[in-house]
């Protein structure tokens, strides 16, 4: 059983809390909220109980061992005390012991500054863990992976899994093992590379697999067609061919027209049924009809899983595909579960996040979940026992 932190009884104690307050910040300024707006109801559970907390968390991907103000955890420090209405303390040297002065909540900067955390050297966790009297893990996003501040303080202390941890796992366990079918599944994204497990694992579950972005390509390309210069995996056209041999093929929904362009700036964008794709194309996003398709089956669904973008969504009009594809979510009565670190900033962006069951703070994390695949720190918390 999990060890979840509300039926704990934990009251004046010095709790190090672990977050992933690892958002995108462009010019000091927090470009997408999420994963802090999901991280408040433990923080308040812990307040209300009168316990003091130091909170930890990663941001990017420093180099480790040295301080890169460009991935200081400050504006993110700055912003939750907003929300929160709380005096947030923000230390910058914290590996030696921290001062509560006068708040009871600290912040450290940047997990990843500290030379061992991402090599989970067990003398950088000896020393974190002298900084509380137990630990709160409620950073779905890191769950499997093995760093000091996280994996490694487990079996140094006494240890809980936060609200966003049970939402996550209660989330994901029931898209995996008690889904209201029809279940759609929408895979898409960059590369099959990382998805290429969970696309055979959901397709046995799921009623339709809809497929988008560069996945979708390795597929076309499996299935003999032209992708012009389309992005793909080379590597995985041998496992995309496993799949296009599987009995469950048929669930496999692919497009019926793209979007290309034969350019190197993208705009001359043309539509085009996939039988017409050029050897100059780049396949960009999914088509009109496409969409139509791809909303009528999300329209029939109970219940819909998303993760990644349908098109190349960093240029106009190449996101058309996924935005109808998120307002038609949007707007169904499914239960809808989406995660990806590309995908729910265009959510969010929409100003849609409400309108989704369920938006996930993992993206690897996740995705491994779903796969069935055991996560170290959910292990260690007693998720599978
Ligand atoms: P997530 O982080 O949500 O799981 P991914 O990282 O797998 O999503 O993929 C997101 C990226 O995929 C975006 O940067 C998007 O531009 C890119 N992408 C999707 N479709 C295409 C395409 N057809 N051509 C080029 N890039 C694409
Ligand atoms: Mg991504």
């Amino acid at each position: 059983m999990l060890k979840v932190l509300k039926e704990a009884n934990i009251n004046n104690k010095i709790v190090l809390l672990r977050l992933d307050l690892n958002v995108p910040i462009s010019q000091n300024k927090i470009v997408s909220n999420f994963r802090i707006i999901k991280s408040i109801p433990t923080i308040e559970h812990l307040i209300k109980n009168n316990n003091k907390i130091v909170i930890l968390s990663h941001l990017g991907r420093p180099k480790e061992g040295e301080v890169d103000e460009k991935y200081s955890l400050k504006p993110v420090s700055l912003y939750l005390s907003e929300k929160i209405k709380k005096n947030i303390i923000f230390e910058k040297n914290w590996i030696d012991g921290v001062d509560f002065k006068d708040s009871n909540i600290i912040m450290c900067e940047n997990v990843r500054f500290q030379n061992g955390e991402k090599l989970n050297s067990s003398e950088l966790s000896r020393k974190i863990s002298l900084l509380g009297d137990l630990f709160v893990f409620d950073a779905f996003g890191v769950s499997h992976r093995k760093e000091s501040s996280a994996y490694g303080l487990i079996d140094l202390m006494d240890s809980y899994a936060g609200q966003l941890l049970e939402n996550e796992i209660n989330n994901a366990l029931m898209m995996i093992s008690n889904p209201v079918n029809p279940l759609t599944t929408i895979i898409s994204g960059a590369k099959i590379s990382t998805k290429i497990t969970l696309i055979s694992k959901l397709l046995n579950k799921s009623s339709h697999l809809i497929l988008g972005g560069g996945i979708l390509n390795t597929f076309l390309f499996a299935l003999g067609h032209n992708i012009g210069t389309s992005l793909f995996e080379s590597d995985y056209v041998d496992e995309a061919k496993k799949i296009i041999k599987h009995k469950d093929f048929k669930k496999l929904i692919i497009p019926i027209d793209v979007v290309c362009s034969n350019n190197s700036s993208f705009d001359n964008p043309q539509t085009k049924p996939i039988s017409m794709v050029q050897s100059d194309d780049k396949i960009l996003d999914i088509g009109a009809k496409s969409i139509d398709k791809y909303v009528d089956i999300i329209k029939k669904s109970s219940t819909v899983f998303w993760n990644g973008p349908l098109g190349y969504v960093e240029q106009d009009p190449y996101d058309t595909g996924t935005v109808k594809i998120a307002k038609a979510i949007a707007i169904s009565n499914c239960y809808s579960m989406v995660g990806g670190g590309d995908t729910i900033p265009i959510i969010e962006k929409l100003s849609l996040i409400d309108n989704f069951s369920y938006l996930s703070t993992g993206g690897g994390a996740l995705l491994k979940f779903i796969e069935g695949k055991e996560l170290p720190i959910l292990k260690k918390l007693g998720a599978y026992t």
